[in-house]
C-alpha cells in the first residue's frame, strides 16, 4: 500500500503499517524495568545516520495492518503499551490511543517529536533528533526528555533542548549504544555535575532482550 492510501486508512482509524509488536520490558528512562508491550510503526523521515532501526523508515515495507487486530493483541499481554517507530507522529495517532484506552491501557509513546503530537497518552517520551528538531506541541507535553549521546557535543545540544522543553519534564542523559564505552563515563560526571539530570542505560541491551 502507498503512503498516500496507508494516510487515508490511518485517518479513517483503520489500520497502521506495523513492522512489529512485541511483549518484553521497558529498557529505557522513567519506566525502566517495566513490563509492556511495543508497537513499533513503520515510517520515519528523520533520517539520523546511527539509527538501529532503519528497516522501518519505509513503511511500504510494512503491512498495513487493522488497529483493532493491534489492540486486541496488547490487550492480551499487558496493562502498558509503548508505541514507537519510526516515528510515530508520521501517522495521525488518534484513532489507535482512543481503541487502546477504550480498553483500560495506559498508552506511552516515544517520539523524536519532528511531527505535531496527535492521540492522547499518558506518557512522552521526547528524544529529540538534530537533523529534524521537535514541534512545539511535543515539547510542551512531553514527561520526559531522553537526549542520545553521541559525543561531547551532545551536552551541548542536550541543555538547548532542556530549555525547549516544559519545566515539568524529566531530563535524561542516554548513550548512544555503539559508543557506550566511550560516553557513559561522561554522561556519570556530567550528571553529577548538573543533577538536573539522569542517567538513562538501554537495559534492556544488556539483559539480552528487544
Ligand atoms: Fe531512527 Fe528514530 Fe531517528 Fe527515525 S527518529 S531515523 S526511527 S532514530
Amino acid at each position: 500500500m502507498l503512503k498516500k492510501e496507508l494516510q487515508i486508512a490511518v485517518e479513517k482509524g483503520v489500520m497502521l503499517p506495523l513492522m512489529e509488536e512485541f511483549y518484553t520490558i521497558q529498557g529505557e528512562g522513567y519506566h525502566t524495568g517495566t513490563a509492556a508491550y511495543f508497537i513499533r510503526v513503520g515510517g520515519c523521515d528523520v533520517g539520523c545516520h546511527w539509527c538501529d532501526v532503519k528497516e522501518s523508515w519505509n513503511a511500504e515495507l510494512h503491512p498495513p495492518t487493522a488497529i483493532e487486530a493491534i489492540v486486541e493483541n496488547a490487550k492480551k499481554y499487558a496493562n502498558t503499551v509503548v508505541v514507537t517507530g519510526g516515528e510515530p507522529l508520521t501517522w495521525d495517532m488518534g484513532p489507535l490511543t482512543q481503541k487502546l484506552k477504550e480498553k483500560d491501557l495506559k498508552v506511552h509513546i516515544e517520539t523524536s517529536g519532528a511531527y505535531p503530537l496527535s492521540g492522547t497518552w499518558d506518557w512522552i517520551t521526547l528524544s529529540p533528533k538534530k537533523n529534524k528538531l521537535p514541534t512545539q506541541t511535543v515539547y510542551d507535553n512531553a514527561s520526559e526528555l531522553k537526549v542520545i549521546v553521541h559525543n561531547k557535543h551532545d551536552f551541548i545540544f542536550a541543555e538547548e533542548q532542556a530549555e525547549k522543553v516544559n519545566k515539568d519534564a524529566i531530563l535524561f542523559l542516554q548513550p548512544e549504544w555503539s559508543k557506550k564505552e566511550a560516553m557513559t563515563p561522561l554522561i556519570v560526571d556530567y550528571v553529577m555535575n548538573n543533577p538536573k539530570w539522569r542517567v538513562s542505560l538501554q537495559t534492556h541491551k544488556y539483559l539480552n532482550i528487544p
